[in-house]
């Protein structure tokens, strides 16, 4: 809206000094011999120059007084890891691209806006505007689009791609829950809050601390219903006892499993409350729970080993690391009648939402 009131006026004056210029070329013959018919010729183009001028001013006035009671739109230096380039974007154009990336278009419309201000949060609390360090991916970048990293980010030919014919009616939904929290995030302690998401808990979400080893007030482990009916809820992979070992071999240097030894040398030593692996040995070597999903490919790290038929089979439950809000959960929470705010509030407990502007005070 903003860019077109500009060019709009723009392209207005140009009409017009396009069509003064068409005239001036006749004015000067007609003008100096014959006065009477100077205000003829040249009546009419001045009246229509004093009423548009004045049209201008009014406009210009207008814009200006617009301009300053509105607040200016936060920006953000993304570092856009596909095309490897920075490229600074306004604040809720960056959102609405990470809600098309992270969440499916389809999730009822209060878990697209807990998603879009879960994303706004988040972008906001990494951002050197609040004080955040950035992307460490790259110098200067608030924020980057490798979904491993940072956030996904989905361009517009990826989501044509991908949605195919629903692009308009997905792309109007994602827009509407951006439109609809436009600016909102969630916060504590007057900061944006680092608003963690994952795909499924399994059931009951992890505390940060036994993440990242880092404790926040606001990602607490909290139960999550209604995710059972997700196919990613529960989940299970067979290993046989010679790719088990060779492969946990290559990745637990030192480790010494025997294909035949498997179900004395691999143990669970430990959980985390919300029941989660803590840690669990392998062999001569001891491992997290983190560290054998990332070997194995492991939805999840809460998972359970049996032995059976020569080999080990692993059954998971939820998917991702489990902290902060599952988003299958909030369209859960949504399809039961909770609006974004209760399904924020629920999954970061303690923040309030609030204008990120707000935030920023004067
Ligand atoms: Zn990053």
């Amino acid at each position: 809206m903003k860019s077109w009131a500009p060019l709009g006026l723009l392209a207005g004056l140009l009409a017009l000094l396009l069509w003064l210029g068409g005239q001036g070329a006749a004015a000067p013959v007609a003008a100096a011999p014959q006065a009477s018919a100077v205000p003829a010729a040249s009546g009419q183009p001045e009246r229509v120059f004093v009423r548009l001028s004045a049209g201008t001013e009014r406009e210009r006035a207008e814009a200006q007084a617009e301009e300053a009671d509105a607040e200016p739109e936060m920006e953000l230096a993304v570092y856009l890891a596909q095309e490897d380039r920075l490229s600074v974007m306004g604040l809720e154009d960056f959102v609405r691209h990470a809600v098309a990336g992270e969440m499916p278009a389809s999730f009822a419309p209060e878990a697209l806006k807990a998603q879009a201000v879960a994303a706004r949060s988040y972008a906001l609390w990494k951002s050197t505007l609040f004080g955040g360090g950035g992307c460490s991916q790259r110098a200067g970048a608030d924020v980057c689009t490798d979904s491993g990293h940072c956030m996904a980010y989905a361009d517009e030919s990826s989501l044509r791609q991908s949605w195919g014919e629903d692009y308009q009616e997905n792309w109007a939904a994602v827009c509407r829950a951006v439109e609809e929290t436009e600016g909102l995030v969630c916060a504590y302690d007057g900061e944006p809050i680092q608003a963690l998401f994952h795909a499924v808990s399994g059931g009951r979400t992890e505390d940060a601390v036994a993440v990242f080893q880092n404790a926040l007030p606001y990602l607490t482990s909290v139960e999550s219903q209604g995710e059972e009916g997700s196919a990613e809820y529960r989940a299970e992979l067979f290993f046989s006892g010679a790719e088990l070992a060779q492969r946990l071999n290559a990745a637990f240097p030192g480790a010494g499993l025997d294909p035949a030894k498997l179900p004395q040398q691999l143990e669970l030593l430990s959980r985390t409350d919300s029941g989660r692996v803590e840690e669990l040995r392998l062999g001569a070597r001891t491992a997290t729970g983190r560290q054998l999903r990332q070997a194995l490919g492991l939805n999840s790290t809460n998972f359970s080993l049996s032995f059976e038929d020569g080999g080990v089979r692993i059954q998971t439950l939820g998917y991702g690391h489990g902290v902060g809000m599952s988003q299958v959960g909030a369209n859960a929470m949504a399809q039961e009648g909770a609006d974004f705010a209760q399904i924020l509030t629920h999954y970061y407990q303690g923040v309030s939402i609030v204008p990120a502007a707000s935030l920023l005070g004067d």
